[in-house]
């Protein structure tokens, strides 16, 4: 069976070297010409752990990647990765991707090949996509549309693709099901990965109910850590002590500056969007609020670094960690990069430190100054703000780094700095939500 992948940036290119790696022939098309170079060579144009063994495994064996999409003519299945961010001037998803996308393709799709939507899109889009294919396509050509909605994380991509927690299959045609289990045959058969086959809209909305779940979690607890401002009390504690309920669980119990990324915020703006656009507005307005809870994390740790150092014009900032989350380069709407942006806007001199994320900070903050180093970023800060949460950051010692700074003012967004260590090598630690 012969693949193609639409789309090759964080999903696109990781799914295709996945289906290489499931043994089957693939071409990844990309309009990016830069990128489709980087992974012809296989080089990864982003980071994620473990990725770049797998292109060097199967790029110029059963792996190609090009900005030709007329290489997808060969293809039985082709996946449709393209993004889907937030629109411009709205909350609701911005389509022209994923639409583009499909219009090039349909002229190459065969008669008997599947088109199987990744990408995390507004519901009804499926049936949108269909109608675009059966009005362009010529009678002799049946062509098929499945959903397949995506759930890898960042950091643990290759791992997620290749052997990911379920399978949904929105399928409505005669052979979608049976064509998507055989490509996901040896997930099924060696791990037993669940599959849940259901029509389209309800695949589509798997996807942003899935994403809409994670952010209320974190949210709540965010929430309860605001609480726990005011009251005295230690959200870390509250946190272990209701995760042991599995009926809540502790995942996702980390209260700190929030979520970012590419996926979670815009999904449920997204997600607030069309709902209103269905008349249900109503029903997800929650998530307008859990939104607010989560941009008031950013402005909370700017406040507390007024309030800890007054005026914050030209006082000295460290901020460890550009990328939204560890083990990533991604900086979309990433609330460390954010914190460091509003603070460098109030007049305050920042400098940022990330293990991988550097290039993409600079690129969309250009005016932030980037150091080399964490002890670079450190080195006569008034104030070192811990925004995300790489390993390399728990592992400074708090007595060596506080020769280098010139206020011991710590504030650890992320709850896992060593709060006694800290405290007895004489810094002010300041946690979110706890004492
Ligand atoms: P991305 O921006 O990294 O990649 C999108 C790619 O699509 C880019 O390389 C872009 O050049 C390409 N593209 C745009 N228009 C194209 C066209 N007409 N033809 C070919 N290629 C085109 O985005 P991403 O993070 O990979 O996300 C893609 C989709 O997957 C989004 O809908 C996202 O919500 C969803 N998703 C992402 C993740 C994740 O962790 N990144 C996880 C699950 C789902």
């Amino acid at each position: 069976m012969r693949i193609s992948v639409i789309g090759t940036g964080y999903l696109g290119a990781v799914h295709a070297a996945g289906m290489a790696e499931l043994g089957f022939d693939v071409v990844g098309v990309d309009v990016d010409a830069a990128k489709v170079e980087l992974l012809s060579q296989a080089r990864m144009p982003f980071y994620e752990p473990d990725f770049e063994p797998l292109l060097e495994k199967h790029v110029g064996k059963g792996l190609r990647f090009t900005t030709d999409m007329s290489e997808i003519a060969d293809a039985d299945v082709h996946f449709i990765c393209v993004g889907t961010p937030q629109r411009k001037n709205s909350l609701a998803a911005d389509m022209s991707y994923v639409d583009s996308s499909l219009d090039a393709m349909i002229p190459f799709l065969k008669d008997g090949s599947l088109v199987v939507g990744k990408s995390t899109v507004p519901v009804g889009t499926a049936e949108r996509l269909m109608e675009r294919i059966e009005v362009a396509t010529p009678e002799s050509v049946s062509v098929e549309l499945a959903w397949n909605p995506e759930f890898l994380r960042e950091g643990f991509a290759v791992q997620d693709t290749l052997h990911p927690d379920r399978l949904v299959l929105g399928v409505n045609g005669d052979n979608a099901e049976s064509i998507l289990r055989e490509v996901y045959a040896h997930t099924i058969t060696q791990d037993q990965t669940p599959v849940v086959v259901t029509d389209l809209p309800t695949a589509e909305l798997v996807k942003v109910a899935a994403n809409s779940f994670l952010a209320t979690k974190i949210s709540f607890i965010n929430a309860m850590s605001e609480i726990c401002d005011v009251a005295g009390a230690d959200v870390t504690a509250l946190a272990d002590a209701i995760g042991y309920d599995d009926r809540i669980g502790r995942k996702f119990l980390n209260a700190g500056v929030g979520f970012g990324g590419g996926c979670l915020p815009k999904d449920i703006r997204a997600f607030s969007a069309r709902a209103a656009e269905l008349g249900a507005g109503q029903s997800v307005a929650f998530l307008n609020e859990m939104d607010a809870i989560n941009i008031r994390r950013r402005e909370h740790v700017v406040n507390l670094v007024r309030e800890h150092l007054g005026a914050l014009l030209g006082r000295r900032v460290a901020v460890l960690g550009a990328a939204f989350k560890p083990n990533s380069d991604d900086v979309r709407d990433s609330p460390a990069l954010s914190i460091a942006g509003q603070l460098h806007l109030a007049g305050a001199q920042v400098s940022v430190y990330d293990p991988k994320a550097m290039p993409n900070a600079t690129k969309i903050f250009p005016t932030l100054n980037y150091a080399d180093s964490a002890t670079e970023a450190i080195q006569d800060a008034e104030a070192v703000l811990h925004l995300t949460e790489w390993p390399e950051f728990r592992e400074l010692d708090p007595t060596q780094v506080g020769e280098l700074v010139a206020n011991k003012l710590v504030i650890d967004g992320r709850n896992l700095l060593d709060r006694e260590a800290y405290r007895q090598a004489g810094w002010t630690y300041v946690g979110l939500g706890r004492p």
